[in-house]
C-alpha cells in the first residue's frame, strides 16, 4: 500500500464514505451540516446511487415506527415487550425531523418521496386476536402511540381494508388496529435528493463505478483506501472511512483488519416480492397491512399488503418471500459468502447454524414455494387475489448477523454499528429497521467516531437546529414530543 505521504493532497479527505446508499447518504448530510468546511469524498461502486437496498423495489418502503408491525411487541412470560417499539418509533420520528428541517431549509421536497397513509395490524383467530387486543391497550397508553385505533367490526374493516375483507369468511374472528399517521418511504429517492442538494453546492464529491478494494492504516493511523474504477487504480487516504456500503460492509470490515471486526459473521438471505399495478386494485388499498409471522419463522418474515409510490406511480406489494444465495448484495459475486468465512468466524456460524434449525427449516420450505403456494399466502390477506395481477420481482439482500459472543455464535436481526476505538473506522452491518432509522443510526457513528467535536458547544448547537429535539429523551418528555410531532406533521404534510 502507499505510504500517506505519497498522496497529493487532492486525494487526502476528511472523511470517505464507502457506498451511495440512504446511510452513507445521510451521513454525508449530518457531517456537511456540522461542518461545512470538511472534505468528503463518497465512493460507489455502481454507475448510479441507491441501486442495492436503499432503491424502492429493493424494500418494502414501510417508514418504520412499530405502528404495525407485530414483530417489534414480542411475547414474553405472557406479557407485550414495547420497549423495542417505543425505541424504534422515537428514531423514526428523528428522521422525520431531520427531514422536516431540510424541508424547511429548501433542500429537500417530501413530495418526492414521502406518503402519508394507514398503517394497519390485521389478524385472525382468537389467539392472534387476544395478542393484538393486549398489544393495542398497553401501546395505546403511551404517548407515542395515543391515536392508535383498534376495531374487530366487520362494517368498520371493510372501509379500512376493503381488499383485505372482500370473499372472506364470514364466521373467520378478525381484528385490526389502525394507526393514521404511518407512511411510505422512497428511500431510493431520499438518497438521490439527498445527493442531489450535497453535489448541487460541491459540498462532496462522488465517484461513481469506483470500488473500494483494500484499506490499511499507516503509522500515524490514517486509512489508505485503494479505489479501482474501470480504467485504473487510484489511492486517496482520510483519518476517518464510513463502511456503509450495505450488504458489502462485512467484506470490507473485514480487510481493514480492525479487531473490533473479528467478532463477526453474515448469513445472506434474498427476498421476493409479490407486486400489482393494476389501478383498480391500488385504487383500492391505501394502507401497509402488516400480518402476524407464522409460529417459529423469522421477524425479516411477517408477511404485508403495502401500497407503494415509487418514481410517482401506485402499486400493491405482498410478501417478503424468502429465498437463499450467497451474495452478499444484489449486484455481488456468489463468493461472498465462502470469501466471508475465516478461522475466527467459522466456529459461531456453525453455532447460528445448528442452534436456529426453526430458520433453516423455514428458508427450505420458502425456496420450495412455487406462484401457486404465493398466490395461496396472498389470499390470507386478499382473498379474492387472482394470480394473473400478480408479477414476482426480486427484493435486496439482507446480510443477517452472525456475531461471536462468550456463549458461542448469536445470530442478529437488526443492525449494528461496529467502530474502531480510536473512532477512525465504522461499519454498518445489518438491515433491520434499516432505512427509517438511518439518522438516529448515524448519530451513534458520529458520537463513536466524533466524541470530541459532538461534544463541543458549536456542534451541539447545530445539531439542535437540525433536529430541535436533540438531546431530550422524547420517552418522558411529552410536551417536547408532541411539540415535534406537530411540526414534522405541519411541514412534512404540507410539503
Ligand atoms: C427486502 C428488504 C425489505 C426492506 N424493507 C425496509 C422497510 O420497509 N423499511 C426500512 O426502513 N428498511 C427496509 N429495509 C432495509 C433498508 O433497505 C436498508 O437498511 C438500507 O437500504 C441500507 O442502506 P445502506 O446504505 O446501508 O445500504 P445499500 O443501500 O445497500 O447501499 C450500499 C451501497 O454500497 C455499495 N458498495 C458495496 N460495496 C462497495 C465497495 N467495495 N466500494 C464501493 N461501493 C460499494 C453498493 O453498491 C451500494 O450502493 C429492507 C431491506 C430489504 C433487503
Amino acid at each position: 500500500m502507499y505510504a500517506s505521504d505519497s498522496i497529493g493532497s487532492e486525494n487526502r479527505y476528511d472523511a470517505v464514505l464507502i457506498g451511495a446508499g440512504i446511510m452513507s447518504a445521510t451521513l454525508a448530510v449530518l457531517l456537511k451540516e456540522l461542518d461545512p468546511e470538511m472534505r468528503l469524498l463518497i465512493v460507489e461502486r455502481l454507475d448510479a446511487p441507491a441501486l442495492e437496498s436503499s432503491s424502492a423495489i429493493n424494500n418494502a418502503g414501510t417508514g418504520h415506527a412499530a405502528n404495525c408491525e407485530l414483530n417489534y411487541t414480542p411475547l414474553k412470560h405472557g406479557k407485550i415487550q414495547t420497549s423495542k417499539a417505543i425505541v424504534i418509533n422515537n428514531s423514526f420520528e428523528q428522521s422525520l425531523e431531520l427531514w422536516a428541517s431540510l424541508t424547511v431549509m429548501g433542500r429537500l421536497s417530501p413530495k418526492e418521496f414521502l406518503h402519508f397513509l394507514p398503517h394497519i395490524s390485521f389478524v385472525w383467530g382468537g389467539e392472534d386476536v387476544a395478542f393484538l387486543h393486549q398489544r393495542y391497550k398497553d401501546l395505546k397508553s403511551l404517548n407515542a402511540f395515543s391515536s392508535m385505533e383498534w376495531t374487530e367490526d366487520k362494517g368498520e374493516l371493510d372501509c379500512w381494508v376493503p381488499l383485505v375483507m372482500e370473499g372472506r369468511n364470514c364466521h373467520q374472528l378478525v381484528a385490526a388496529t389502525r394507526v393514521k399517521r404511518g407512511t411510505d418511504v422512497d428511500f431510493g429517492a431520499l438518497t438521490s435528493a439527498y445527493l442531489d442538494s450535497l453535489l448541487r453546492n460541491g459540498a462532496v464529491e462522488l465517484k461513481l463505478e469506483t470500488e473500494l478494494t483494500h484499506l490499511t492504516r499507516d503509522k500515524e493511523g490514517v486509512w489508505q483506501l485503494e479505489l479501482k474504477d474501470p480504467t485504473h487504480s487510484k489511492h486517496v487516504s482520510s483519518p476517518f472511512v464510513f463502511l456503509g456500503a450495505g450488504g458489502g460492509a462485512l467484506s470490507l470490515l473485514q480487510k481493514s483488519g480492525i479487531e473490533e471486526g473479528l467478532a463477526y459473521g453474515g448469513f445472506p438471505v434474498s427476498g421476493q416480492w409479490l407486486v400489482c399495478s393494476d389501478p383498480e386494485l391500488t385504487a383500492r388499498h391505501k394502507a401497509k397491512v402488516y400480518g402476524k409471522a407464522k409460529i417459529g419463522s423469522p421477524p425479516m418474515s411477517v408477511p404485508h399488503l403495502d401500497s407503494r409510490w415509487i418514481a410517482g406511480k401506485r402499486s400493491l406489494l405482498f410478501g417478503p418471500f424468502a429465498g437463499f444465495t450467497t451474495k452478499f448484495l444484489k449486484n455481488g459475486s456468489k463468493w461472498d459468502l465462502f470469501r466471508s468465512i475465516g478461522n475466527n468466524n467459522f466456529g459461531p456460524m456453525l453455532d447460528v447454524g445448528v442452534r436456529n434449525f426453526d430458520l433453516v427449516q423455514y428458508l427450505l420450505g420458502q425456496l420450495r414455494q412455487n406462484q401457486k403456494d404465493r398466490v395461496q399466502s396472498l389470499q390470507d390477506f386478499q382473498p379474492t387475489a387472482d394470480q394473473m395481477d400478480w408479477q414476482l420481482s426480486l427484493a435486496g439482500q439482507r446480510v443477517q448477523i452472525i456475531k461471536r459472543t462468550k456463549a458461542g455464535g448469536e445470530l442478529k436481526m437488526g443492525t449494528e454499528v461496529v467502530a474502531a476505538a480510536d473512532g477512525s473506522l465504522a461499519a454498518l452491518l445489518g438491515a433491520s429497521p434499516g432505512a427509517s432509522t438511518a439518522v438516529t443510526i448515524m448519530l451513534e457513528v458520529l458520537q463513536r467516531c466524533w466524541a470530541q467535536r459532538m461534544a463541543s458547544k458549536e456542534w451541539q448547537e447545530r445539531l439542535r437546529t437540525l433536529l430541535p429535539s436533540f438531546g431530550r429523551n422524547l420517552t418522558i418528555d411529552s410536551p417536547c414530543f408532541n411539540e415535534i410531532r406537530e411540526r414534522n406533521d405541519s411541514v412534512l404534510a404540507d410539503g
